[in-house]
């Protein structure tokens, strides 16, 4: 349980790290800029449209999206 813990936290450390590195080039974390997110599917098309910034590719974009998420 411990390590679990551990490993969650070093988790999020990352994924804020990762997200505050996205936010001074105001690129959206999901797809990093792209406005699109690729798949390994091959049930799906390759791309997606990116959900969590309407496509726009802009951190900017993906932080409204996600503001309720604290
Ligand atoms: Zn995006």
């Amino acid at each position: 349980m411990k390590v679990k813990s551990l490993l969650f936290s070093w988790f999020n450390k990352r994924k804020l790290k990762y997200h505050n590195q996205m936010k001074k080039i105001n690129k959206c974390p999901e797809c990093r800029g792209h406005g699109f997110i690729i798949t390994s599917s091959t049930y799906l098309a390759n791309s997606l449209e990116c959900y969590a910034c309407n496509s726009t590719g802009r951190y900017s974009e993906w932080e409204q999206e996600n503001s309720d998420q604290s």
